[in-house]
């Protein structure tokens, strides 16, 4: 199948651009030139990745890339002019994949695209096997099985839960908020309880909680899986 682009650039020579050089790479492209619409198209459409502009007219890109994590987890690559853009989206925790700085070749940009769209078609074969290994480890999800070098491992259902939405999210820092609405079902409640559930699961596969290597905290920001250490097929 092909993958198509969602592109949100209001400057169109810029957008025309990278879409001639995405078509040449048998990409398909959706070209919009307002957030409001990219968010339209999202709504209604497939997309496996998106390249977003962050100084838009209408709603910024900053705000759209919140909302844009709202619909969907495809990755996002986010160009803009300023370099503190980075550290701003970075610090803000809204889940930008990568990040290209304007002016870039289009070459780079695309060879961005493809290395996101290739890890993410990794992941979503292993979230479609439900087996993920990591480490020493092997997750069946449907068997609701964790083993640790051939040894299966007891773990409790929450905790069992918590493992599977943060490895099958591996890479995306999630906030506290996130993991709850998700892992708990619920919107409203004492969100502490995954901070108390993270150190738990934590304590039964890190080996020491010191210095996790699987689950990383991202400080203000909530919690990320290292998609290093996930096992490609
Ligand atoms: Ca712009």
């Amino acid at each position: 199948m092909k993958a198509r682009v969602l592109i949100i650039e209001d400057e169109r020579e810029i957008g025309e651009l990278i879409s001639i050089y995405l078509q040449k790479e048998g990409i398909d492209c959706l070209l919009v030139e307002t957030a409001e619409e990219g968010l339209k198209q999202l709504a209604d459409k497939a997309c496996e990745l998106i390249v977003l502009d962050l100084n838009l007219p209408g709603i910024d890109g900053f705000e759209a890339l919140g909302k844009i994590r709202k619909l969907t987890k495809v990755p996002v690559i986010i160009v803009s002019a300023r370099k503190s853009d980075e550290d701003k989206i970075l610090g803000l925790g809204l889940g930008a994949d990568d990040f290209v700085t304007k002016p870039f070749s289009p070459k780079v940009l695309v060879a961005r695209i493809r290395a996101n769209l290739r890890r993410m078609n990794e992941l979503e074969q292993v979230r479609k096997d439900g087996i993920i290994e990591f480490g020493d480890y092997y997750l069946d999800i449907e068997g609701y099985l964790l083993k640790h070098k051939g040894t299966r491992i007891p773990i409790p259902p929450r905790e069992f839960d918590l493992l599977v939405f943060l490895v099958t999210n591996a890479g995306t820092t999630m906030t506290p908020e996130d993991i709850y609405r998700m892992v708990w079902g619920n919107k409203y409640g004492d969100v502490s309880t995954v901070a108390v559930h993270v150190q738990r699961l934590r304590k039964r596969i890190e080996g020491s909680s010191s210095e996790p290597r699987f689950i990383q905290t991202v400080h203000g920001f909530g919690y990320r899986f290292n998609e290093e250490l996930i096992a490609k097929n």
